[in-house]
């Protein structure tokens, strides 16, 4: 007989934990009326944590910049025993065998003489452009704002590791808030007086790692709403029913937040998304015999010669005497690496650019997020919209970081999440 239930969410990360919360604490829908499905073996998608031999590692850097007190306040209410860091942020760019601070705009007086001539020439002659003007892509409004000096020394080799593509191709607006912004005068401002706090924010982070916040979230959701090891693949959405391992599951609302294109097959969307695309990241987390060198807690390596684009460095978060890194790659999607390999090539990179002396490797582990940051392009926005409406007509809603298929932070999950569930008009069975 097949199982009925109001609200089916597919995925137990961060969003559809927080909309399972939100339905539950408005009292919307009883616990036996709603069931995750999660095909991992545990909770959390990406904002999961990995301990090995006394290193605690993410993911991927997941470090919490929360806008919104009330939802770290929410947070922070069902994880009264956890430690939590609010560090002073310092983070750097390391080009040809020197650092600057970040942001590398605001900071550019910090650069050899030469470098730093061209950058503050190529931004003062785009100093009088109109920012309200649009541009063709992500790289043209860059080169617009902060002149050709400042993107080509760091802005584009950096984004195009980051996101494994041409950025040409990418919208102008691809990264949102999350590009600092500057002007002329603002670096000269800086020159006289640095301030980075503006940019240098703090920023917060659960001793015991990021998935401290996914128990926060689990706590009030009865272990009978979630079912682990589980994976969608055929969703009868006419009919609004799913069937795995032989078992069929009715449904009246169904929340996913599986990959807007993995969720465009799995219903049999009938139009082409195939130009909704992305990037992967690789994550190396790597902690060895004895401290890091410098006080840093992340530094951006732009230079297509450094295998990565970023490292981390939990150690100066912990305050903890044995350095313990994360390592990030941007690669194509799909594309596959031995990891072993990876490992190798990379502690000779770490020790050319001046990470690593005689430190001793003391355990490792690799973590592939795939899709890790989504190509916004032109028309994704079209694109999506038709996905979301066709969905929408069928009563299912498609949210999260890869449902929406946006860049984004946990925080802006679970805003989200709160949101929907706020509105979602819950039919009977
Ligand atoms: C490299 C990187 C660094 C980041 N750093 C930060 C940071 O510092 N701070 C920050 O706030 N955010 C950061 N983020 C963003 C943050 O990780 C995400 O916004 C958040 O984890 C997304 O949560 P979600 O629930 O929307 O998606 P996900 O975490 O992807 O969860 C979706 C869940 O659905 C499950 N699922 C998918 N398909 C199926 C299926 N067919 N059947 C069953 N289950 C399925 C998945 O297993 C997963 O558990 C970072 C992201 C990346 C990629």
């Amino acid at each position: 007989m097949a199982i009925q239930k109001k609200t089916l969410i597919i995925g137990a990360g961060v969003t559809g934990l927080s909309f399972a919360n939100r339905l539950l604490e408005l009292g919307k829908t009883r616990p036996e009326e709603i069931l995750i499905l999660e095909q991992a073996d545990e909770p959390g998608g990406y904002c999961r944590s990995i301990k090995k031999s006394g290193f605690v590692w993410d993911y991927a850097g997941h470090f919490f910049h929360f806008r919104h007190p009330h939802v770290h306040n929410w947070l922070k209410e069902r994880m009264p025993d956890v430690t939590l860091r609010h560090v002073e942020k310092i983070s750097q760019i390391y080009i040809d065998g020197h650092t600057i601070d970040f942001p590398f705009q605001k900071n550019i007086h910090q650069l050899p003489r030469e470098q730093f001539i061209e950058c503050l020439s190529d931004l003062y002659a785009v100093s009088k452009s109109d920012t309200a003007q649009s541009h063709h892509s992500f790289e043209a409004r860059m080169r617009a704002q902060l002149g050709d000096g400042i993107v080509d020394l760091f802005l584009k080799p950096y984004n195009e590791k980051l996101y494994a593509c041409d950025i040409n191709t990418l919208d102008e607006h691809a990264m949102g808030r999350f590009l600092p912004q500057t002007s002329f005068e603002e670096v000269m401002a800086h020159m006289q007086a640095p301030d980075n706090s503006s940019y240098n924010g703090t920023f917060s982070y659960p001793l015991e790692g990021a998935y401290s916040y996914i128990e926060a979230l689990c706590r009030d959701i009865p272990a009978e709403c979630l079912r682990l090891n589980t994976q969608l693949t055929t969703i009868q959405a006419d009919e609004k029913y799913v069937v795995f391992d032989g078992e069929r599951i009715d449904y009246d609302n169904l929340i996913s937040t599986m990959p807007l294109p993995r969720l465009a097959a799995a219903v049999g969307y009938p139009a082409s998304y195939k130009d909704l695309t992305w990037n992967a990241v690789e994550v190396l987390n790597i902690g060895f015999d004895k401290p890091s060198k410098d006080n840093m807690h992340w530094v951006y390596y732009p230079e297509h010669h450094v295998p990565f684009y970023r490292v981390g460095f939990y150690d100066n978060i912990h305050d903890s005497d044995r350095m313990s890194l994360y390592i990030e790659y941007g690669r194509p999607s799909g594309q596959s690496t031995n990891p072993q390999h990876l490992l190798e090539q990379t502690l000779v990179a770490l020790k050319d650019v001046g990470v690593v002396d005689d430190h001793r490797l003391v355990d490792w582990a690799y973590v592939k997020m795939d899709p890790a940051y989504v190509h916004l392009r032109p028309d994704t926005e079209v694109l999506k919209h038709q996905v979301h409406n066709w969905l929408r007509q069928r009563d299912i809603l498609s949210c999260g970081r890869y449902g929406q298929w946006r860049y984004c932070s946990i925080e802006d999950n679970i805003i989200e999440a709160w949101a929907l569930a706020d509105e979602l008009d819950i039919k009977s069975v």
